[in-house]
């Protein structure tokens, strides 16, 4: 059956009478390794109300005192690095030296917020009268529901309570189903840091339950999302009816293009790392490859080549490339799509779920490569799996038309020695994040993440700019002239 865990509402784990349970395995080797609580819309309500009520106590504490909380949150977590980067490896499949990285983004991004709380800053702007002074103020929005997915299952959580925290937010945080364990050993990790009761509550349990009751919540004022497309959409549309600010990550269908110029054995690292990385589920995976046909042949017999001895296994295995992918579910639909590529493409690597010892046990999947042309449907929907379409190309207009011609824009890649080549292409990737020379994930948790198009609704996580979704800001006008000052009025005497 796996670890048992409770929810965490108003600072107590807790198993509510009754409750249904749901487990986690290993896409490993199927073992169980967590039992969670199927969360139901009374649960919700709790947890709420647990939040709205730590809500004044937790805002008025000055915002320097909350950021030591956070960093005392990073020495826990850099404490339990390595335990906890074993759980994500067993719970979601990435290869051990990723789930440190995973691990270390959370430290690394909640010692970066707890920096926040000395910072926070409005601004000050003259006014049109005289003896009068203007500012403002950034304010909390009260309490924040954080719905993520199974692919980061510390990172992004940590990404969306630490901004929200250090803002004078309170959380109702739901996991993925998929890797609850990892969400309630984050939650575990904010406990022992000493975050006060109701400020952080957990609740597991499905999107559709779960996640709908808390978009529903008239008390939930902020929801921040990130999943696919789909879910992504039902939110926003549910948020609206509440007229609350919902904050979309969703998908990617990342390019990287390789000029005739390119550096070939940078760039075949580089794709390798992108298109195979966390078994091509990063959200800015490199999904597709467009090259220029005066490399075209060269480089995919190299990458070829190198397939041939990409190791597949066990993640726990430091000699392993790419692990299983995470769940049945995303098997049985990466599968699909590998299904359709071989109908309307030219398969030259992989194609196929590995079979025979220790990969029976799991959900391996073969790195799969295809030589497709620009417009089929596996090189413009998001796979989210290690399926890498490889498009040829005559130019860079081309190559910069097929890389803006899906329906997402997060990340995008050019491998070029033409400096002036590069700079025209970050002026013209249509995407939230542009790599020159290296490929298409590699975030750090300083600069702003997010995209355009379908990936998104305009916010960004990360970076000093994270802060924005969780915060409203107030105008304030202080007149020290005693009398009354009427604004456009008093500069206009005449009319
Ligand atoms: P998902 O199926 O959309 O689920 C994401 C989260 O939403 C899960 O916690 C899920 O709960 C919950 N959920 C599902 N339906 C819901 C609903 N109707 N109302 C409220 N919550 C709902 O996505 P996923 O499979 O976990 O993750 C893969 C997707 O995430 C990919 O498209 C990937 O590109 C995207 N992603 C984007 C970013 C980014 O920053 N742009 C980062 C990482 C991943 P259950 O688990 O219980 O279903």
């Amino acid at each position: 059956m796996g670890q048992e865990c409770g929810l965490f509402i108003g600072g107590h784990w807790e198993t509510p009478a009754g409750a249904k349970r749901f487990s986690t395995i290993n896409p490993t080797n199927r073992e169980a390794v967590g039992s969670f609580v199927a969360g139901t819309p009374a649960d919700v309500d709790r947890a709420v109300a647990a939040a709205a009520k730590a809500f004044p106590a937790w805002k008025e504490m000055p915002a320097p005192e909350r950021g030591a909380i956070l960093l005392e949150a990073a020495r826990r977590f850099t404490q339990r690095k390595e335990e906890l980067a074993r759980i994500v490896t067993r719970e979601m499949g990435k290869i051990i030296s990723e789930a440190r990285g995973d691990v270390q983004e959370s430290i690394d991004f909640i010692e970066y917020m707890a920096g926040e709380g000395r910072r926070l800053a409005g601004e000050t702007i003259p006014s049109e009268l005289r003896a009068k002074f203007c500012l403002t103020v950034r304010q909390p929005k009260g309490v924040v529901a954080c719905i993520t997915p199974w692919n980061f299952p510390t990172a992004i959580p940590n990404w969306k309570m630490a901004a929200a925290l250090i803002t004078g937010n309170t959380v109702v945080f739901k996991p993925a189903s998929n890797t609850a364990l990892c969400g309630a050993e984050v939650v575990r990790t904010w406990e022992q840091a000493g975050l006060p009761p109701g400020v952080m509550n957990f609740v597991t349990g499905s999107g559709s339950v779960v996640g709908d009751a808390l978009v529903a919540d008239p008390r939930v004022r902020t929801v921040s999302f990130t999943g696919g497309v789909e879910a992504g959409r039902d939110v926003y549309v549910r948020g609206a009816q509440g007229l609350k600010m919902v904050h979309l990550e969703l998908g990617g269908k990342n390019p990287v293009i390789l000029m005739e110029d390119a550096d070939l054995s940078l760039a075949l690292d580089g794709v390798l790392f992108g298109a195979f990385g966390t078994s091509g589920q990063r959200c800015t995976a490199t999904s597709r490859l467009i090259l220029h046909e005066k490399v075209h042949d060269e480089f995919l017999g190299m990458l070829l080549e190198r397939l041939q001895r990409f190791p597949v296994g066990d993640p726990l295995d430091p000699a392993t490339g790419m692990g299983p992918v995470a769940s049945a579910d995303q098997e049985e639909k990466i599968l699909a799509y590998i299904a359709l590529g071989k109908k309307e493409a030219k398969l030259r690597s992989g194609g196929e779920k590995l079979r025979g010892g220790a990969y029976d046990r799991g959900f391996f999947i073969a790195p799969t490569i295809f030589e497709t042309r620009h417009g089929t449907r596996i090189s413009k929907e998001e796979i989210f799996g290690p399926v890498l379409s490889v498009l040829r190309v005559r130019d860079y207009a081309e190559a910069v038309r097929v890389a803006n011609d899906v329906d997402y824009g997060l990340s995008s890649s050019i491998y070029t020695r033409d400096v002036n080549r590069a700079f025209q292409a970050i002026q013209d990737l249509e995407a939230g994040i542009t790599y020159i020379n290296a490929p298409t994930i590699g975030a750090e948790v300083q600069l702003p993440f997010g995209g355009i198009k379908n990936t998104g609704n305009g916010g960004r996580e990360a970076g000093s700019v994270a802060i924005e979704e969780f915060t409203e800001i107030k105008s304030v006008f202080v007149d020290f002239s005693s009398k009354l000052q009427k604004a456009q009025i008093d500069t206009h005497p005449g009319g």
